[in-house]
């Protein structure tokens, strides 16, 4: 057996039950091939890729808080600090009743390829607990979130694992927990991103992952001969990825006509009205359905079945195996001539490949959706020299960041005699540097 199969077949063996962590290494390892077979004696005798699936630290502890009625209630919480050959771990902390160790180690996992693309000195980690924040009352979700910290605490630091929000962790919840932190430790430090303007926060980091998601469409559009302008996009997804994708997307002439959560889906043929979508997400925190209430035109239908809208570019930005085979046939026959995941491994590996095979661009979510991470090591930059910049400053880095990580994928691909295989591109572009960093540092 060869060397790669040795090892996916090791991943499953050792962690049985932990699917989305098989299906991201068996993504990653494949689209390694060309590089691994070209070093496998020397990767084999440093165990290279043992060591690369293996987290470094894996921590799972109890999470204990009381609830409105009075009565405890007890989640489970995780961080997995999966390797910090190039900078200190960081990732974000995932808070919904789906999580389980399997999807935090795939996302850990990604994590690692995804912050050495950005170019920037930060290594890969993933955390968060089976807690689901929607319909709980703010307090208990500061009791919720003083619990998971006062636990959290003695494994992160400014220079040691920096967390930051996902699915469920917001502007509130991190907000919770940065106070927990610094309660507990008494230093002020950046210890998370995505914090309050007011509390050492950076300006584009709420939008940076939707935002950086277009600017990346954007470039691989250019470098096909398309662009934005004029195009009907289909969106996933009503959080704070999809809302700013929505919002850059407006801004650069398309018009995104759905997005979704997890009860149905919205189509808006003139247009998702953004004011009204941030007024019902960020504002009221409530379902879509209320969508229609203001924009009676629109339609919402309840379930699946988004992607069989007509579009010329989707962008899944809710969850990870949202984009399926048979929604990628549906896109293919309706004419859409790109994808880019601004969710993390939100097309399953049968959809990835068709729709490749079919001449559909595809960027995948570790090189689209890693503006978040590279605006959160923006943010530990100006944490670490106590300034803020502009709004236009941290902006333009981004862009330079996605346009960058674009271009770093693309040749990639080529020199590996793959060209437009972005997912291969970022995968093996994402790897030479921690590969190097590892075989550095001697054994660990
Ligand atoms: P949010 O919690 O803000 O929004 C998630 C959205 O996806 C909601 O509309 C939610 O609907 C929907 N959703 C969640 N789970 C499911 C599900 N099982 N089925 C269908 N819909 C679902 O999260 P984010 O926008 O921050 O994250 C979205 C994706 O982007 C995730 O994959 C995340 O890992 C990834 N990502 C996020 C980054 C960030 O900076 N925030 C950075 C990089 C990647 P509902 O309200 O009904 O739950």
């Amino acid at each position: 057996m060869d060397y790669i199969n040795e090892v996916i077949e090791m991943v499953i063996r050792k962690n049985p039950s932990e699917y989305e962590f098989h299906q991201a290494v068996k993504e990653v390892l494949e689209s390694l091939r060309p590089v691994v077979e070209a070093n496998e004696e020397k990767y084999r005798r440093e165990a290279l890729l043992e060591r690369l699936v293996e987290p470094d630290r894996q921590i799972i502890f109890r999470v204990p808080w009381v609830d409105d009625t009075g009565r405890v209630q007890v989640n489970t919480g995780y961080r997995v600090q999966f390797n910090n050959a190039i900078g200190p771990y960081k990732g974000g902390l995932r808070l919904h009743p789906s999580v389980n160790k399997g999807i935090i180690k795939f996302l850990g996992f990604e994590q690692i390829l995804k912050n050495s693309l950005t170019g920037l000195p930060i290594g890969g980690a993933k955390g968060g607990a089976d807690f689901d924040p929607k319909g709980k009352s703010d307090r208990e979700v500061l009791a919720f979130c003083k619990s998971f910290m006062t636990e959290l605490y003695k494994y992160i630091g400014a220079d040691t694992d920096v967390p930051a929000g996902d699915i469920g962790t917001g502007a509130r919840e991190i907000g919770y927990l940065y106070g927990q932190y610094k309660k507990i430790r008494g230093t002020y430090e950046g210890v998370l991103t995505g914090k309050g303007l007011t509390y050492g926060g950076s300006l584009v980091r709420t939008e940076a992952t939707g935002f950086g998601l277009i600017y990346l469409t954007e470039e691989m559009l250019k470098a096909h001969g398309h662009s934005l302008a004029g195009k009907t996009v289909a969106v996933s997804g009503a959080g704070n990825v999809a809302i700013y994708a929505v919002q850059k997307a407006a801004e650069l002439g398309a018009r995104v006509v759905t997005v979704s959560d997890s009860n149905g889906w919205i189509y808006d043929k003139d247009g998702i009205d953004l004011e009204v979508l941030k007024e019902i997400k960020e504002v009221r925190r409530e379902r879509l359905t209320e969508y229609v209430k203001f924009r009676p035109d629109a339609k919402y239908t309840q379930g699946k079945g988004l992607w069989t809208v007509k579009c010329d570019i989707a962008l899944p930005c809710a969850t990870q195996n949202e984009l399926l085979l048979e929604d990628a046939k549906a896109l293919a026959a309706n004419g859409c001539i790109a994808v880019a995941e601004g969710a993390n491994m939100p097309t399953d590996l049968e959809a990835t490949k068709y729709l490749q095979e079919n001449g559909i661009l595809f960027a995948p979510g570790k090189a689209a959706n890693a503006g978040g991470v590279a605006t959160s090591a923006l943010e530990m930059s100006q944490n670490s020299e106590r300034l803020s910049w502009s709004f236009e400053e941290v902006d333009e880095k981004l862009k330079r960041i996605m346009k960058n990580i674009f271009h770093n994928m693309s040749e990639a691909a080529k020199e590996y005699h793959a060209e437009g295989n972005y997912v291969l591109g970022a995968n093996i572009a994402g790897f030479l540097k921690v590969s190097e960093a590892m075989m550095a540092q001697g054994i660990w």
